[in-house]
C-alpha cells in the first residue's frame, strides 16, 4: 500500500514561522516579549538537551526565555519559591519545569504550584480539568501536536476508531480525551492490556506512546491505518521509535517517522501555548 508521511517537521516549521511573525508584531505593540521560563533542577543529561532545544526555539521566535538552573540538591520548598517569584513576573508567560525532577521530589506537588494561567504545559489539575470537560485550556504540547498534525492532513478524526497505547498524564491519557473531544471512539491500552493486537488490528488510526522500541509489528496495523508514534527511546546512541517504522508503513495510509514526525510537533506545541498565554495577559 501507498503510504504519505506525516511531515511533522515541516507542519512544525510553518507553525513555528507563524508564531515568530506573530510575537515580532505583538511585541512592537505591547513592548514587551512573550516569555518562557525553564525550571530544570539536577543535571539529567536528556533534561539538558531538551532545556536546550526549548532555549533555541525560544530565541527563532522572538521569545525571551529565561532558564533557571538548579542544583540537585535543591529542596522542594526553594524549587517552590523559585516558581512563585515565576508566577509575579511580568515577563514570563509561560513557566515549564522540566521533568524529570530529582528523587524524593513530589512532581505533581511541584507542578502545582505553577499559576494555572503560565501552566504552558498544561499539567496542571485546573487544565488538566478542563481538558476532560472540554473546555478550554492549555493542552500538554505532544498530544496537541498529534492532533493539530492530524488534521493539518485533513484525516477525517470524527466516528474512527481510535487506539492510544500508553496512558500517562502527559502524552496517552490526554492525548486519548483530546480524540474523544473530536468525537473518535476511542481505546486506551498500557502494560496490562491483554493481547495489545486484538485492540491495534482494529484502528483507524493508532496513536502508540510507550518508549518501546518497534513494539509496534507490521502484523499489528490495520491495512490503511494511520499511524502516530510518540515513542522516542535511544539504543547505542540511535533513536527509535515504538513502530517498526520500514515494515509497518506497507500497511499504513499516513505514518509518523522517527525523527521528523511527533517530536518538532511538541516544541511548536510549547510556543503556541506560550504566546495563547501571553496574548491571554495583554490583549
Ligand atoms: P510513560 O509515563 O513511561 O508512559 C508509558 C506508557 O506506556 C504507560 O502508560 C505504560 O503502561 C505503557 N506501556 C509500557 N509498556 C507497555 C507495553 N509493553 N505495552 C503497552 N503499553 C505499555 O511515558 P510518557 O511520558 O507517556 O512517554 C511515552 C513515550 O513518548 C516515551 O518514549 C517518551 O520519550 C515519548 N515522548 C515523546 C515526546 C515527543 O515530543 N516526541 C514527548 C513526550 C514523550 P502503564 O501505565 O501500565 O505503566
Amino acid at each position: 500500500m501507498d503510504y504519505r508521511l506525516l511531515d511533522g517537521k515541516k507542519v512544525s516549521n510553518e507553525t513555528k514561522e507563524k508564531i515568530a511573525k506573530e510575537a515580532k508584531r505583538l511585541t512592537d505593540d505591547y513592548g514587551v516579549r512573550p516569555g518562557l521560563a525553564v525550571v530544570l533542577v539536577g543535571n539529567d543529561p536528556a533534561s539538558q538537551l531538551y532545556v536546550n532545544m526549548k532555549e533555541k526555539a525560544c530565541k527563532k521566535a522572538n521569545f525571551y526565555s529565561k532558564l533557571i538552573q538548579l542544583d540537585e540538591r535543591t529542596s522542594q520548598d526553594d524549587v517552590i519559591d523559585v516558581i512563585e517569584d515565576l508566577n509575579k513576573n511580568d515577563n514570563i508567560h509561560g513557566i515549564l519545569l522540566q521533568l524529570p525532577l530529582p528523587n524524593g521530589m513530589n512532581e505533581k506537588f511541584v507542578n502545582s504550584k505553577i499559576s494555572p494561567e503560565k501552566d504552558v504545559d498544561g499539567f496542571h489539575a485546573i487544565n488538566a480539568g478542563n481538558l476532560f470537560l472540554g473546555d478550554k485550556g492549555f493542552i500538554p504540547c505532544t498530544p496537541k501536536g498529534i492532533l493539530r498534525l492530524i488534521k493539518y492532513y485533513d484525516i477525517e478524526i470524527e466516528g474512527k476508531d481510535v487506539v492510544v497505547i500508553g496512558r500517562s498524564n502527559i502524552v496517552g491519557k490526554p492525548a486519548g480525551l483530546l480524540l474523544l473531544n473530536e468525537n473518535a471512539t476511542v481505546t486506551i491500552c498500557h502494560s496490562k492490556t491483554r493481547n495489545i493486537s486484538e485492540y491495534t488490528k482494529k484502528a483507524d488510526i493508532l496513536i502508540s506512546a510507550v518508549g518501546r522500541p518497534h513494539l509496534i509489528k507490521k502484523d499489528m496495523v490495520k491495512l490503511g491505518a494511520i499511524v502516530v508514534d510518540a515513542g522516542t527511546s535511544k539504543v547505542d546512541g540511535k533513536l527509535y521509535g515504538d513502530v517498526d517504522f520500514e515494515n509497518v508503513k506497507n500497511n499504513a495510509s499516513w505514518i509518523t517517522p522517527v525523527p521528523g514526525g511527533v517530536g518538532p510537533m511538541t516544541i511548536a506545541m510549547l510556543l503556541e501555548n506560550t504566546l495563547e498565554a501571553y496574548k491571554k495577559k495583554w490583549k
